[in-house]
This record gives C-alpha cells, structure tokens and sequence, in this order.
C-alpha cells in the first residue's frame, strides 16, 4: 500500500539574497535550481510554511551575544567575511535569521500538526557554525538552535538528529556533546572538512554515548550506505525512542559533487527517506525535520530533493537493490557497536 505523508516544506526567495560571490561553492544557484524544480513538479502536493525571522532570543540558544553582534554588524558591509570559507554580503544578516527562522516555523509546523515531516529549504547551511564563529559556508546553527527552542519552547527532550551530509557536523557536536537530549548521529568523511568526527568522540558527561560518529570510506555504494543505516537506525530509533528527528540534509556525498568526492546517487537519498518513515513508524511516529545543509553541484542537488520529496509524496519505493550483507559495511557497524557498546544508549 502506497500513501503520501504530510509533507510542509519552507522556501523563501530571501535565502537567494544571501551573496557569497561568484565562484562560492555555496550560491544562490542551489536554492534556485531546486526552487525551479518545486514549481515544475510539485506546485501541489506541498504544504508551505512561512518562515519567521528568528529573533534575537533564540540565536542566543546557542551563540554568543559578541558573535551575533558581528553578523548583525555584516548588514553595514555591501560584502565582507565572517571566516576565511564564509563571505557575508549586506543581506547576509537577514538571510541566516531567516534560515534558523525557517527551522522553526517547521517545527512549529510539526508540532501543531499542520504536516508530519518538514522540509525546509534553506541557505546558509548551519551545521559547522559553531557558538562565537562562523564555518564552513555556516553562519547559524539552525538545527542547532531548533533543538534548543524544541527543549525550551515544546519540552521536547530526546531529539534523534541523523547527518547525512558527507562533512562532519561539528558544530551540532559541540552543542550537544555533554547533553542527553539529542543524540547526534553522522556519517561522514574524516578527511574531508572539518577533519572532526572520529569514532572515539561519544559525548561527555551526561552526553557520554550520545555521539555516534561514524566515519565513511570515498567509495560507498548506494547499497552500501543504505544497509549501514538500516542496520544502525533501526537499533537507534528502537531504543532511543526519539520524540523528534532531525535530518541535517546535505547531499554533498552525491557522485558528482564537486566537494564531496564520494559515489552515491539521488536513490541513496530516497531510500534512506523510506527508511526513516518505515523505522519511526514502529517507534511512536515522531515528526521529522529536515533542514538542508550542503549539496554543491545544482542539479544534483536537485536531483537529490526531487527523490527525497518523491518518497515523502506518493511513498514510493524507489530503494535500490539491497544485498543481504556487505562485509566492508559489517565491519564498520561492528566497529560502532563494540565502542558503544558501554554505554548502553541504543545498543543492545
Ligand atoms: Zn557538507
């Protein structure tokens, strides 16, 4: 049986206003091309929801009053840097308030029950940005600040957040690295930006066990990385028993990313959406929040939202060919397990 969820989703020509320049990797050419996308093959079907600028109060969730006074103070400048990878330009400001603003009309979204998942299709990217600094093309952490307003605001306090984009999020790891309410899942390519993100950082303190970093090899198959998450999910969302998942939705591990330097295609994306809303529909149904992180060739990228809504809107199974094992990816979740083993979090 086949059966659309209820999908919201968060655009806004707005994030286009945010300029990097003309050779950034992260322009406004991302959006646009999935934006254009949207317009072409689901003008129905979507729920949109108005992003709110965030206001002060909640980028203080997470950030430094000094670092927001420093992005703030970019709207004086027609164009200037907040980090050697991260250029601001005048609407910077208001662009990234957006972004974390779209964040949470999403969940707000979520919450009253206006849609189950939410995808919100923003820029700039938000994982790398780290409390008192920008990173990585990040100037909010927008999921970030999300789970601290879904803590504060909803009294929500077991958050599953799965980062699927190929780059470390280290600036989700530090938020929540000595905290119980989110457990921070990612996989990712240690010898790729930010170079964080070994298998031995678990969390610290009340957090100890609620950081799985799993590092990944360039050449994962997309059945490979399915099987990976099948395998690993299913123990996580079980036993974790998330009230609320985040995605960190970067598709920068798609084969022909110019930064991701990984092998998997768009159906890596879907299948990995089927999964989630298979496995959190035995675990309490938590909503889903989906933010978007990297993703640096347009149509890719494109490609890459296009399966991910595809799924969402007519639950299609569009998977790839699964194989019952694959030695590389057991030897790897065999890894995970055994170092997370005493903490007793989510293995059993
Ligand atoms: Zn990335």
């Amino acid at each position: 049986m086949t059966m659309a969820i209820k999908t919201g989703i968060v655009r806004d020509d707005r994030f286009l206003a945010h300029n990097t320049g003309q050779i950034h990797p992260e322009h406004p050419t991302r959006l646009k091309s999935v934006y254009k996308m949207l317009d072409a093959e689901f003008a129905h079907g979507l729920i949109r929801i108005e992003p709110q600028l965030a206001p002060l109060e909640y980028l203080e969730y997470v950030h430094t009053p000094m670092y927001i006074e420093k992005v703030l103070k970019t709207a004086n400048h027609q164009f200037t840097s907040l980090a050697p990878d991260t250029p601001a330009s005048e609407n910077t400001w208001h662009a990234a308030s957006l972004a974390v603003g779209g964040c949470i009309s999403g969940l707000d979204a979520l919450v009253n029950k206006t849609c189950k998942v939410c995808f919100s299709l923003v820029r700039p990217p938000g994982h790398h940005a780290l409390a008192d600094r920008a990173a990585g093309f990040c100037v909010f952490n927008n999921l970030g600040i999300t789970a601290r307003y879904a803590a504060q605001r909803h009294h929500i306090n077991r958050i599953l957040i799965i980062d699927w984009d190929i780059h470390h999020g280290n600036g989700l790891q530090e938020m929540f690295y000595d905290s119980s309410a989110v457990l921070y899942f990612s996989t990712h390519d240690t010898r790729l930006y930010p170079y964080s993100g070994d298998w031995a950082e678990t969390g610290t303190g009340n957090g100890q066990g609620y950081t799985v970093n799993v590092p990944i090899p360039r050449n994962l198959t997309d059945a490979d990385f399915f099987h990976l998450y099948r395998i690993l999910l299913a123990d996580m969302i079980a036993h974790y028993r998330p009230e609320l998942i985040f995605v960190a939705a970067g598709f920068d591990a798609h084969r022909l990313d110019p930064i991701g330097r990984s092998a998997l295609t768009e159906y890596a994306f879907s299948g990995l959406m089927h999964l989630i809303l298979d496995l959190k529909k035995a675990s309490g149904d938590p909503p889903v929040l989906m933010a978007l992180e990297g993703g640096y060739h347009p149509k890719a990228l494109t490609e890459c939202v296009r399966a991910v809504l595809t799924v969402l809107t007519t639950k299609q199974n569009q998977s790839v060919h699964i194989p019952e094992t694959s030695q590389r990816v057991d030897t790897i979740v065999k890894k995970t397990r055994t170092i997370h083993a005493p903490y007793r979090i989510w293995t059993h």
